[in-house]
């Protein structure tokens, strides 16, 4: 095999699983002016990613600089799931994600649980082949 023609293989193999995520955080809007932070980019912006359970983010509203803590995310590769959980489960900014080795299983994390929290679990399905 050529150098090039390897380096195409490679290519295709890294290019993963197409896969939906959403997430269900807190603060849901501004505590400052009560916009809802529905879509990264658009309702917010990442201002510093502490990796800790929380990172700072800014209101795409206001300006105002937020803590936020991760609650729960859904990785699955049923997209009308995905937008289940956002019209149903309270979950939001659904994303379209690569993913690559054992991440393309679908699944469910549960970082942290509020009292009047509620979750959904996944259903099991068979592959069909
Ligand atoms: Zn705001």
């Amino acid at each position: 095999m050529t150098t090039k023609a390897r380096t195409k293989s490679n290519v295709r193999k890294i290019r993963g699983k197409k896969m939906y995520l959403v997430e269900k955080f807190l603060p849901p809007k501004c505590p400052k002016c009560n916009h809802k932070f529905k879509k990264q980019n658009d309702d917010w912006v990442i201002f510093l990613s502490e990796n800790q359970g929380y990172d700072i983010i800014v209101c795409a509203e206001c300006g105002n600089q937020t803590a936020r803590f991760l609650l729960e995310t859904y990785q699955v590769t049923n997209k009308a799931f995905a937008e289940k959980l956002v019209a149903e489960a309270g979950f939001v900014n659904l994303i379209e994600v690569r993913a690559f080795g054992n991440m393309t299983k679908e699944h469910h994390t549960i970082v942290a649980i509020t009292p009047n929290m509620k979750t959904e679990f996944v259903r099991k399905t068979k592959k069909r082949k």
